[in-house]
């Protein structure tokens, strides 16, 4: 068992508590963002419409911005508005929408969850924490608590990226905030700051204070409406002269949230100083040889061959041009071989390697993958039969690839 918390990193003072959360929610109400689903959860009285809603906004936001989500969050629910609605729909229809987006398998998972709802719930959706997590797929401990306090009342804390950087500067955690010791913590300060009487409010004004006054690089301490209570800023202000190991300000040898005795206070950071991380893992590199096969359509327009990928894995049930991981480091000669037979392996017809025209390479990052796609393109003058043994397939113009379930990455290509 990790060992207790020492008291300055607790909430421990209830006067403390009790004044942080009247200030906090009066800042909220002053200064929240307008935002699409706070409106339509606001304005909502059916509950489980609004559960549907909050869900979906809280899917959307997992590793994408605010300002992406919007219009994709404002298509979304007006195409299906309720989780009667997107239990009905195709995946294919589900991954067009989400296009773009990126973590694909985050618009199939909520659309699986919404029919789970719908055929095993009777389409009540659960109504705490506890039930949403346990019940629906895809929904972890943040998004269930997010859903049951803002949707449904429930006094319940909730700890993201943005709630982990605030406590971490509130109570001087130095500790890796990635350890699952301190993310246990986190949420254990967040189950017992959150507002009895408003917790959905006090949750996103939490989210929405590391959102837009303490934010990673520059925060805004001058304007912040907790500010008096912020052990990171009393320390930036009236902070010591010299640099003295922060294990020794908590009297105990091993304090498990400090930073660690080699990693002492730097005052040039200020309260950026907290958080901190492990350093994060190299991405891994990979390079895939891709190809835009081109013919001439019935109208004379280009038409363009996509291929769906597998249902599981990376970009699972996008579309793409066919494309073939490679080794690293093959000749360029090689790679056209590769792709040569790859393709013929399609198509069902020899091609030539040196028909196969490079074009240029195109870099995407996924979250873990630094991809490099080396892009072909070639003409085809006949008609082709497509190997129908093959996965999906179809050939469309550049407005039908446009509107069809394929990623950021194959639209840069
Ligand atoms: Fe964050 Fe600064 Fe506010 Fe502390 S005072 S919570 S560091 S913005």
């Amino acid at each position: 068992a990790p060992a207790p918390a020492p008291g300055r990193h607790l909430f421990s003072d209830p006067a403390e508590v009790e004044a942080l959360r009247r200030n906090l929610l009066a800042w909220y109400d002053r200064c929240k963002r307008d935002l699409p689903w706070r409106a339509l959860a606001a304005a909502e009285p059916d509950a489980d419409r609004r559960g549907y809603a909050v869900w979906v906004s809280e899917i959307m936001l997992q590793q994408t911005q605010v300002a992406t989500v919007i219009d994709y969050y404002t298509r979304w629910m007006q195409k299906w508005p309720t989780l009667q609605a997107l239990a009905q729909a195709s995946l294919e229809e589900v991954n067009e929408l989400w296009a773009g987006l990126g973590y694909y398998s985050r618009g199939k998972r909520l659309q699986e969850a919404a029919r789970k709802v719908v055929s095993e719930l009777a389409g009540r959706m659960p109504r705490t924490a506890e039930e949403l997590q346990k019940l629906l797929p895809g929904v972890g401990r943040y998004t269930a608590g997010a859903i049951a306090s803002i949707s449904y009342g429930q006094a319940t804390g909730v700890v993201d990226g943005n709630v982990i950087r605030v406590l971490c500067r509130l109570r001087c955690i130095g500790a890796d905030s990635s350890s699952p010791a301190v993310i246990d913590r986190l949420w254990d300060m967040a189950n017992v700051l959150v507002d009895r009487s408003r917790p959905g409010d006090f949750n996103q004004a939490l989210m929405e204070l590391g959102a837009t006054v303490c934010v990673p690089k520059s925060p805004l301490c001058g304007e912040c409406p907790v500010k008096q209570y912020c052990q990171a800023w009393r320390r930036k202000l009236f902070g010591k002269a010299t640099p003295v190991p922060d294990v020794e300000d908590c009297g105990v040898g091993d304090c498990p949230l400090c930073p660690p005795a080699t990693e002492p206070w730097d005052s040039s950071l200020g309260v950026t100083n907290f958080p901190r991380k492990a350093a994060k893992k190299r991405p891994r590199a990979m390079r895939t040889a891709t190809c835009v096969l081109e013919r001439r359509g019935c109208h004379g327009a280009p038409e363009y061959l996509i291929v769906q990928r597998p249902s599981s894995g990376l970009l699972a049930g996008l579309w793409e041009f066919p494309s073939l991981p490679l080794a690293q480091d093959l000749q360029e000669e090689k790679e056209k071989e590769e792709l040569a037979d790859h393709l013929q392996a399609w198509m069902g017809q020899p091609v030539a390697a040196k028909e196969l025209q490079f074009i240029g390479e195109v870099i995407h990052i996924f979250s873990h993958i630094h991809q490099t796609y080396v892009v072909y393109s070639l003409h085809l003058d006949g008609d082709v039969t497509l190997d129908p043994a093959l996965s999906p397939s179809r050939w469309v113009t550049e407005d039908e690839f446009h509107a069809s379930a394929v990623s950021t990455a194959m639209k840069k290509v």
